[in-house]
């Protein structure tokens, strides 16, 4: 299968969406007769493209690229976040939609996959053009996006604010208000208790039920995350909450060592002031690529897709990586830690906390009817302890990894959802 199988897609740059190709033709051997609808899967349903023009604070007119990719829709409405980064394209957005749809499924969520981006850097806008950016952004795809259509979140890049605005954009332009077009909102506009938390506790979840498989308990374990934005900084919170040892934290710009244990609280502190961990006295600072060799129990990737390359995992002296992060480990550097016996817990379950608590507000939307924080964490421990038990049990019998297993799980019932709606005309 060539890296690019599609011609709208430059074969210059063939990541993620190749590394997503790859997975899909790894689990087609295991999915029987089922393997016949493959192909539906190495094909986004949808892709829009669209131009976001805004008139800048100094006057002039700046242009941006905007994506919204509905890679699956045979189970449920689109579900996935949006990314603000400078780095977006066609091909990321295409990947990340397509771990939406396998991340749904997984978890038995009824919901498709779907991915958007601007490919902009939102710390060089100011607020104001930020929300122009955005506002413009809902509008055009607005065409393809609502409660019953494709439901946005944040991603890299974006955050409650950002999905304020959104809601606002899509229900002004509909009429009424639509507080189920987008989830991650703030919990005044009908967000739900536990969302901004869900990603990072739902990783937590899934490192404590490897562990307790592996004989890797949390207490005292020694834990590297990389990446400090939502996802990463509440995991690492949690770890230690549990009696974990954060012996190193990366972010863009610092990586952090700390053999006797970084303090998170203050590290959080510390990031939200200064906008970075760079500078942040409670650890040594060393090269990052030394974060890759840093001597711990857990790795959690928690930044972007494509880190743990197979160098990197030639050289990790962990016993499992917990993916915070979409995509952070490529095909060859998975096989790699399997064969040196080190355990891959797979994005597709390992931070399907955020979507499952984003559909959980979703549906409190709809019904107009919030539930408590401590409902919504115990529903999250029990879709997640579930989704773990089944993909564990099926790596277990048939002697495959986490990711293959939760990949049968997925693309079996995507499939046999497109079987049976059948194909139309
Ligand atoms: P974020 O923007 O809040 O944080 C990203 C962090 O990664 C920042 O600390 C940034 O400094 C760091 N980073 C960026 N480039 C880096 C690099 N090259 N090396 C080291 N660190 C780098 O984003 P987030 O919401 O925490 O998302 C992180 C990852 O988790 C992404 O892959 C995202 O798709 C995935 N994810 C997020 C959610 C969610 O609910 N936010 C849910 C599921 C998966």
């Amino acid at each position: 299968m060539p890296a690019t199988n599609l011609s709208y897609l430059d074969p210059a740059r063939p990541e993620p969406w190749s590394s997503f190709l790859e997975q899909i033709d790894r689990v087609a051997p295991h999915l029987g007769g089922l393997s016949h609808w493959i192909e539906t899967l190495k094909r986004p349903k949808r892709v829009l493209i669209v131009d976001v023009p805004i008139v800048r604070d100094d006057g002039t007119v700046a242009h941006y690229e905007g994506y919204r990719v509905q890679h699956n829709l045979s189970r449920g409405p689109g579900k996935g976040g949006v990314r603000f980064h400078p780095d977006v394209s066609l091909n990321e957005v295409m990947a990340l939609a397509g771990w939406m749809t396998v991340k749904n499924a997984a978890l038995g969520l009824p919901f498709g996959g779907a991915k958007g981006g601007v490919r902009i850097d939102p710390r060089a806008l100011s607020r104001a053009e930020l929300e122009r950016v955005t506002r413009r952004y809902t509008s055009e795809i607005g065409l393809v996006i609502g409660p019953d259509k494709d439901i946005p979140a944040p991603d890299v890049g974006s955050d409650q604010q950002i999905m304020a605005w959104m809601m606002d954009t899509y229900s002004v332009n509909v009429g009424h208000t639509a507080s189920g077009v987008v989830t991650g909102k703030p919990v005044a506009l009908g967000g739900s208790l536990g969302r901004h938390e869900a990603t990072g506790r739902g990783v937590f979840i899934a490192a404590r039920e490897a562990g307790k498989r592996s004989a890797v308990p949390i207490p005292g374990s020694r834990v590297a995350v990389q990446g400090f934005g939502n996802v990463g900084s509440i995991a690492a919170r949690i770890f230690a909450e549990h009696g974990a040892v954060i012996v190193a934290l990366q972010d863009a710009e610092a990586t952090l060592f700390n053999p006797a244990g970084i303090n998170v609280a203050e590290a959080i502190a510390y990031s939200a002031t200064q906008g970075s961990l760079a500078g942040f006295p409670g650890a040594e600072s060393i090269g990052n690529e030394e974060f890759w060799a840093v001597e711990s129990e857990y790795v959690v990737p928690a930044a972007l897709e494509g880190q743990l390359t197979a160098r990197r995992a030639a050289g990790l002296r962990t016993r499992i990586v917990v993916e915070g992060a979409n995509g952070p480990t490529l095909p060859a550097a998975d096989d790699i830690l399997r064969e040196r016996g080190i355990l891959v817990v797979p994005d597709v379950l390992a931070n399907a906390g955020g979507v499952t608590v984003s559909y959980f507000e979703w549906v409190q939307d709809f019904s107009s009817f919030f539930w408590s924080e401590d409902e919504i964490n115990a529903r999250l421990e029990s879709i997640m302890i579930k989704a773990f038990a089944a993909i564990w049990q099926m790596a277990d019998e048939r002697g495959l990894s986490l990711r293959t297993a939760a990949f049968i799980i997925a693309c079996q019932r995507v499939l046999a959802a497109r079987e049976q709606r059948g194909l139309y005309p």
